[in-house]
């Protein structure tokens, strides 16, 4: 099978209606609310944007038909989620954020038809939201997930969970959390961790706080969360006990890959924005665009949004075809990761003081897209995970 870079011309006409609809509708909701949606009056906007995806037919295409999507492979995902992160509103219109998306992707995957029926169905439809519970605080589970210290134990018909989780995107509204706990093994042994769904309204688990960050956007804000003597019942299981480490790359490996796509829309936003005003600007006799250095800033990040797309979609044709064991997703992630931000900051610079200031979101938009560097896998952590595999490759002669 080779990879073949076009797409459908159903994928392309669900491009062009993303687009439009982000347009003409979302981007005006952005103006409105700075992007930023907090309480009732937040979730008031959610409920509309969305409504309003449904009605121009473009709401949470990545699940299946049977959940009011369009079941869209990873490699049709791609254009249609770089057209909805045009806007940092778009993918919450599109019921595509994170975490939702990666969540009901994995649930799609892996949870029992009475967990689908429970969980995933309204999660597709919008009437909740969820958040996914890994990260802990120092010493436990980060670049490192063998490191988990949150613990489950086995109980008379069920499970009880303790341990603490930070940066939780979502928690704060969320109907319920995918809680990773240790179920066999010693932090640092990796063992067996294992995939819990734990309602909202479960005494044992309460959020503690809100963490204040550099982005605003990620609807929910990043939380703490304490797991104390939290109890659930077998059935809130998702998957089998101990193969937890295995499902969160179920869920990681595309999660990575559509976080690439969002972003990579806001790097195409901030391009445009650039553009326009390098073709108005007249410095030192001559329009901004036309001035070498300038030339080079937005042919660097032409460069960039074309490598991007292409890694992007290398690494989804490779998770479609279901192909293991290779670099393609760590190598996506970091190059796009780093690419956005270059992206941002050059359309930035472009820019000169209009682009710091709040009369424009290029400042916001490079708030929102430094944090993707440490989330999904550090650069640090993909680069030394693509190191070993090519080094490994060479001494057993072959490609990595
Ligand atoms: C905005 C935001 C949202 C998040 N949302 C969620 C969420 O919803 N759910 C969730 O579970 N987690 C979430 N996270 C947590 C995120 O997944 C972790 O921050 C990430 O895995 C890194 O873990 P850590 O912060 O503990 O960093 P650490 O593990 O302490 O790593 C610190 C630094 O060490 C370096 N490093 C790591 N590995 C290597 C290596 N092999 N070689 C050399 N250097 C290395 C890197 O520079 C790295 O930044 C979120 C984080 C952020 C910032």
């Amino acid at each position: 099978m080779t990879l073949n870079l076009n797409h459908s011309p159903e994928v392309n006409e669900l491009v062009q209606r993303t687009d439009t609809f982000i347009r003409d509708v979302v981007i005006k909701a952005e103006e409105a609310t700075k992007s930023v949606l907090n309480g009732a009056k937040g979730e008031a906007v959610r409920f509309e944007l969305q409504q309003a995806a449904k009605d121009a037919g473009v709401f949470a295409p990545h699940v299946g038909v049977e959940y009011g999507g369009k079941g869209l492979d990873m490699c049709a995902r791609a254009p249609v989620f770089e057209a909805a992160g045009y806007s940092l509103l778009g993918p919450l219109a599109l019921n595509i954020a994170a975490p939702d998306e990666g969540n009901m992707h994995m649930l799609e995957r892996i949870a029992s038809e009475e967990q689908q029926e429970k969980y995933l169905k309204p999660l597709a439809a919008g009437e909740i939201r969820s958040c996914f519970a890994m990260t802990e605080p120092a010493p436990g589970a980060g670049s490192d997930p063998g490191a988990l210290r949150t613990t489950a134990e086995k109980v008379a018909g069920g499970w009880r969970i303790n341990g603490r989780k930070w940066f939780i995107t979502g928690a704060d509204g969320a109907a319920y959390a995918i809680c990773m706990a240790r179920t066999s093994g010693e932090p640092g042994g990796r063992g067996g961790a294992t995939m819990f769904l734990v309602d909202a309204d479960n005494p044992g688990m309460s959020i503690t706080r809100h963490i204040e960050t550099l982005d605003e956007t990620l609807y929910g804000g990043h939380c703490e969360i304490d797991f104390s003597n939290c109890e659930v019942p077998d059935s809130a299981v998702l998957g089998e006990v101990d193969r937890g480490f295995e499902y969160a790359q179920v869920r990681l490996g595309p999660a990575r890959m559509t976080h690439c796509m969002r972003w990579l829309g806001i790097a195409k936003r901030a391009q445009d924005i650039a553009l326009s005003r390098v073709n108005e600007r007249q410095v030192f006799g001559s329009r901004l665009a036309d001035l070498g250095m300038a030339q080079k800033m937005i042919a660097d990040n032409e460069i960039d949004i074309a490598a991007a797309r292409a890694l992007i979609l290398h690494a989804c044709w490779e998770l479609d075809q279901e192909i293991a064991g290779t670099s393609s997703v760590s190598i996506a992630k970091t190059f796009v990761a780093e690419a956005v931000w270059r992206v941002v900051d050059n359309s930035l610079q472009l820019c000169g003081s209009l682009g710091v200031s709040g009369d424009i979101l290029l400042s916001r938009f490079l708030r929102e897209v430094r944090p993707f560097r440490i989330y999904d896998g550090p650069s640090e952590t993909h680069r030394w995970a693509i190191a070993k595999r090519a080094a490994k490759a060479a001494r057993q002669g072959g490609e990595s």
